[in-house]
């Protein structure tokens, strides 16, 4: 099992990123007037820190993937589709952003290499157990990493339970039993 490559990687970019917003937040031009020098620049260089932080994100996300790709033959992807749109804070939206290219550059590329990839419903994948099937009542909260079955009792990490409930969904065998690679399972929340 992969985890996502973690959405920290490009933080000094993204904090550079605020710090032109808010550059030109401070010397946006009053209504009627022309835009000063500064706001241009600092509009300039906005746009110049933006496209760094996409492109590390696309290199990251598809390192990543090729590493996904070489190690698994076959691999479910839960089939979600990141909010933009949404209410949400910069850093959700940042987050959104790196699993949408993550999940892109690996489909792209297991389809490129031949691999089967299988796209997962994502609903109720971290409340349902792997051993016996049961549905937990409620969600697990995010800082919870143990997954405790109430109906078997079986005790396992948070991930792995839920790439295993999303790889049987898959139809895959989280074994790997045709002697080949184990399957991979790209997990949204794991960011
Ligand atoms: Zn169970």
């Amino acid at each position: 099992m992969h985890d996502l490559p973690h959405a920290e990687h490009g933080k000094k970019a993204q904090t550079k990123l605020t710090r032109y917003d808010r550059m030109m937040a401070r010397r946006k031009p009053k209504k009627g007037q022309v835009a000063s020098k500064g706001y241009r620049e600092a509009k300039k260089w906005r746009a110049k820190a933006y496209k760094k932080v996409a492109r590390q994100r696309e290199d990251t996300g598809r390192k990543w993937a090729k590493k996904v790709v070489c190690d698994h033959d076959a691999i479910a992807v839960e089939d979600f589709r990141p909010k933009f749109l949404a209410k949400s804070t910069m850093a959700r939206k940042a987050a959104d952003a790196a699993i949408g290219a993550t999940k892109a550059a690996l489909i792209e590329m297991g389809r490129k290499h031949g691999r089967d990839i299988r796209l997962v419903h994502p609903a109720h994948t971290t409340m349902d157990c792997a051993h016996c099937d049961a549905r937990a009542k409620h969600a697990l909260p995010l800082g919870e990493r143990t997954y405790t079955c109430t109906a078997c009792g079986t005790v396992s990490p948070r991930d792995k339970n839920s790439a295993r409930v999303m790889l049987v969904r898959a139809g895959l065998n989280p074994a790997g039993a045709d002697g080949g690679r184990p399957p991979g399972a790209l997990l949204q929340e794991a960011a």
